[in-house]
């Protein structure tokens, strides 16, 4: 433990951000990196507790708080505190393949199960992971480790999201050989055509596939596996298969009026803003400069479209969400560690408040039809209110509509960001897995493999739409798997 009384000399300090106003003129990251000295203090104020729930990743509560990659924040926080930064770093990655990603962009579901937190402020793992990876490339220390044996076996990974990344990383340093195939025309999933620049610079996704390249994974992109390559050809030349495909299939707005020009799946739209950005061909050239926008989903995904949409220069823009307000404090029947349900003003969020004056969501609403002009493009939306009701047969409680609460939105964008309904359906058909109810593709509790013979998965096609950090955590415990399968034990992490 670094300093016994650093959690009461000092006081949480996060990375401090550009403001509102100024970072939306453009799409580059927004938090300023803090002194080393600083940094120092913020790791000192963790305990070394004796029981460190935050690497836990553990279910509290029915929500899963603590680390999914079990990350040894404790001993890295004290290897910051006293100034090793390399062997911080060296902790760092016994567990976790791309600290530069989670540190950007991952909730810190460790934070929340921090033992300062149960009565101050946590620690602030998340930008202390980011700071001692970042310092890793900065100071030269991370550099291609290129296995020095090689087993001879041969292995597909279909998709390039964090899962799929991940898996191949580790069984490329177990020494096999790996072919990631991707049909985006770059690698990264969700990472690269989903989560916006400013969130995650494409730059720092291109900097560790260059890394994995000079380590020997092979990176097949612009094929997509089932269509452009048969899943039989794939079958017969590799030792085993991970499907990464990821959880791609959107859930619609099916309503009158679906079919108007100017009505996006909120991560087509997000990833032509990517495209726009890195000099990629778009799918469409609509923006929302100048426009009202309306963004159907009060999530994570609905915030990043509210950051894009006022980069972009939109009019207006209104996020409707259907479920009530969370509340602003934890409730007592949500106590720490429990992930807490608490309202998050988010980025986009914010810089909605600072641009038009209010946060961009309304609470217990949808839209129940989509008014066109007359070349077929929306012109407005008709909205309605919602309300919890108990069924009395199931005990569940569903939101219905009120009666006469309909309300007429002017609206020329609207993004549909609703969250998605599993695997998309010829990925699974082609390698003849089989699907559960949830769309995902179906496994064994706690296991990867699908029930075809060498064939496995793992991320959101196996978990359903989740976190980069899961995605992670599960190409590494998949990755153990394959390489048990193919060699009979596996010593790996
Ligand atoms: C807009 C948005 C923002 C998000 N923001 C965050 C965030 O801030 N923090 C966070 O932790 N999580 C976030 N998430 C969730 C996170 O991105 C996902 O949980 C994670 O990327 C899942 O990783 P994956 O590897 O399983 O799948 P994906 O990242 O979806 O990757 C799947 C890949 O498989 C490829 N593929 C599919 N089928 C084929 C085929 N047949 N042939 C070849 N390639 C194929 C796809 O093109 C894709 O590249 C966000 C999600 C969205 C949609
Ligand atoms: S990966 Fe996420 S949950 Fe794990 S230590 Fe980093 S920020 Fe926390």
């Amino acid at each position: 433990m670094g300093k016994p009384t650093g959690f009461i000399e000092y006081s949480r300090e996060v990375n401090l951000s550009i403001s509102p106003r100024e970072r939306i003129r453009d799409f580059c990251e927004f938090h300023i990196p803090m002194e080393n000295s600083e940094r120092q203090k913020q790791s000192a104020r963790c305990m070394n507790c004796g029981v460190p729930f935050c690497q836990s990743g553990e279910l509290f509560g029915g929500m899963y708080s603590g680390c999914p990659l079990h990350n040894l924040i404790p001993e890295w926080n004290d290897e910051i505190y006293r100034g090793n930064w390399k062997q911080a770093l060296a902790r760092l990655r016994k567990t976790n393949n791309f600290p530069e990603f989670t540190g950007r962009v991952c909730p810190a579901l460790c934070e929340a199960a921090c033992t300062c937190g149960l009565n101050d402020l946590p620690v602030t793992v998340h930008d202390n992971e980011l700071a001692i990876v970042e310092e890793g490339y900065e100071r030269g220390w991370i550099q291609p480790r290129i296995p020095a044996v090689r087993s001879g076996k041969r292995i597909a990974v279909i998709g390039s999201g964090p899962a799929g990344l991940a898996a191949a990383d580790q069984l490329n340093q177990r020494g096999h050989a790996v072919t990631v195939f991707e049909r985006d025309k770059r690698p990264g999933g969700l990472l690269m055509y989903g989560i916006p620049n400013m969130k995650l610079d494409k730059r720092v996704i291109d900097r560790r596939i260059k890394l994995m390249e000079e380590e020997g994974v092979d990176f097949k992109t612009g094929v997509n596996v089932g269509v452009d390559v048969p899943a039989d050809e794939i079958l017969n030349e590799y030792d085993a298969v991970i499907l990464c495909c990821g959880s791609k299939t959107p859930r619609d707005l099916p309503v009158p009026g679906r079919d108007s020009g100017g009505v996006y799946f909120a991560v087509d739209f997000l990833s032509d803003a990517t495209r726009r950005l890195i000099g990629e061909p778009v799918t469409s050239d609509e923006t929302a400069k100048g426009k009202d926008v309306i963004i159907i989903g009060g999530g994570d995904t609905g915030n990043d479209c509210v950051g894009t949409c006022i980069r972009q220069g939109c009019k207006s823009v209104i996020q409707l969400e259907m479920m009530p307000k969370l509340p602003d404090e934890r409730a007592e029947t949500n106590p720490w560690p429990q992930w807490p349900n608490v309202c998050k003003v988010d980025y986009g969020q914010e810089e909605a408040v600072a641009v038009f004056g209010n946060d961009p969501r309304i609470y217990q609403t949808t839209v129940k039809e989509i008014v066109k002009d007359e070349d077929g493009n929306i012109k407005s939306v008709i909205t309605v209110k919602l309300e919890p009701k108990k069924n009395k047969k199931t005990g569940r409680t569903v939101m219905k509509e009120v009666a006469g609460s309909e309300q007429e939105l002017e609206c020329q964008l609207l993004l549909i960001a609703a969250g998605f309904i599993g695997c998309q359906d010829y990925v699974a058909r082609s390698f003849g897995v089989e699907k559960t109810p949830r769309g995902t593709v179906a496994t064994k509790d706690g296991d990867y493999s699908t029930g075809v013979e060498k064939v496995f998965t793992a991320g959101d096609a196996r978990r359903g739409q989740s976190l980069v950090v899961w995605a992670i955590a599960e190409g590494r415990e998949c990755a153990k798997q394959v390489d048990e399968f193919l060699m009979g034990y596996s010593n790996m992490l």
